[in-house]
């Protein structure tokens, strides 16, 4: 089950997720499998199927699990320097 907040701050207001350059992906599944929590699902267009990133909130904030598993570095997250600036400011926002 995903956690609805984090540290207090609503999850969904955190722009914590993965997401795929299709220009790299391999369509080898891994993410799919590796992730836990549902976030990735495969998505089928013109009969190809390819990994979509389609619970994005439900990511572990901070975690790149699968982005050390791709083997084609197809997938990337924001920096966590800059996430955790945003989840200092929504805190102290919350404060107040
Ligand atoms: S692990 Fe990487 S290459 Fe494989 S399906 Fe996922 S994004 Fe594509
Ligand atoms: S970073 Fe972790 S929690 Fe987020 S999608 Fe990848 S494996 Fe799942």
């Amino acid at each position: 089950m995903a956690e609805e907040t984090f540290h207090g701050i609503p999850r969904n207001k955190i722009p914590w997720y993965p997401t795929i350059d299709y220009e790299k992906c391999l369509a080898c599944g891994k993410c799919v499998d590796y992730c836990k929590l549902g976030v990735y699902e495969w998505d089928e267009q013109q009969g190809k199927k390819k990994p979509a990133v389609k619970n994005p909130y439900n990511c572990v904030v901070l975690c790149t699990g699968c982005q050390e598993i791709c083997p084609s570095g197809a997938i990337k997250h924001p920096s966590k320097t800059e996430t955790l600036e945003i989840i200092r400011k929504l805190r102290k926002a919350q404060h107040h």
